[in-house]
């Protein structure tokens, strides 16, 4: 399946060499442990959250007794440490248009993911509409109003060094007046200048509020998992500017880095939402961290 093939690069280090530890069992042992420890190193779990999960294996491992339980092991340690019954459900707007503010720094997807959001939820059958928020980086604007006329709804835009919230507030008008759904904001990927992101966000959360009531009910970070944990650097950073609801995670498909999931959940502590595959409007997929785990351990 294409989710599964999707991920095949992070799964030929993470998931081969698991199978490969799987393979020539003998035992919980420390040598064991250290190669579990360095595979997570290498797929970027990062130290703090691989240490957390070592010992994890270690406690538990004592149950274990042969290779295929080995790989149940795996996955229910893995499954366990990240627990997605702990998650929110996505708010959606049960009395008008649902918001979602799609924020990260430039490069990490953003534009090319908005495309892929307006895609996912046209295929589900809601209205969608795009606001070209992003009046910050030449270009952008253009970007995503192209992916709108190609995917066929409507794109609210400005003018380039004009203010997004003004671009929002129009695009939340135009929202409330055509029953459209679910609009999405591009916004821009300011990291330079914290105050002024941290301003613009909180003017960008204020209007979309006053405009509908409860916008927006979610704000996405985009990352790119290829940047492994600068990613989450960047991360807090943002999460530090904003009220951040969850993750979406790019360009999972030329990565060996995968295991970062792992790591956001344990810093971060957000819901991974959608994995982006590719650069077409059809490569995101829902986050589903059992089809997540197999691809990694199978
Ligand atoms: P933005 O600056 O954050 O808006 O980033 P863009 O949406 O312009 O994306 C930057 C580059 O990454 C573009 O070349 C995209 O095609 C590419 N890209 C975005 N998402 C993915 C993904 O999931 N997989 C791959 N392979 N490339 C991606």
């Amino acid at each position: 399946d294409k989710y599964l093939s999707g991920l095949s690069r992070s799964k030929k280090t993470f998931g081969d060499r698991l199978r490969a530890l799987s393979n020539n069992f003998h035992g919980i042992d420390d040598e064991l442990l250290e190669e579990i420890m360095i595979l997570m190193l290498e797929s970027d779990v990062g130290i703090h959250t691989a240490q957390k999960l070592v010992d994890q294996f270690e406690k538990e491992g004592k149950n274990i007794k042969n290779y295929d339980s080995m790989e149940d092991y795996l996955i229910s340690i893995l499954y366990d440490f990240y627990d997605p019954e702990s998650d929110p459900q996505i708010r959606y707007n049960e009395d008008g248009p649902t918001v979602i503010l799609m924020v990260g720094v430039n490069g990490a997807g953003k534009t090319t993911t908005s495309a892929k959001l307006i895609e996912y939820y046209k295929e589900q059958g809601k209205s969608v509409a795009v606001a070209a928020a992003d009046t910050f980086r030449a270009g952008a604007i253009d970007q995503i109003a192209t992916w709108a006329q190609r995917l066929d709804v409507p794109c609210i835009k400005g003018k380039q060094g004009q203010d997004p919230s003004s671009v929002l507030v129009d695009a939340c008008r135009y929202a409330k007046e055509n029953d459209i759904d679910i609009l999405i904001a591009d916004t821009a990927g300011r990291l330079q200048n914290k105050t002024n992101l941290m301003k613009e966000l909180s003017k960008m959360n204020r209007v979309c509020e006053k405009e509908i009531p409860g916008a927006p009910q979610e704000v996405w970070l985009v990352l790119d998992a290829t940047t492994g944990q600068n990613g989450i650097s960047q991360a807090k950073e943002f999460l530090e500017a904003t009220n951040v609801t969850g993750i979406i995670l790019t360009k999972m498909d030329g990565t060996a880095k995968g295991g970062v999931v792992m790591a956001i959940r344990d810093l971060l502590h957000l819901p991974v939402r959608f994995l982006g595959l590719g650069e077409k409007p059809a490569d995101l997929r829902p986050f589903d961290l059992n089809a997540y785990l197999i691809g990694i351990t199978k």
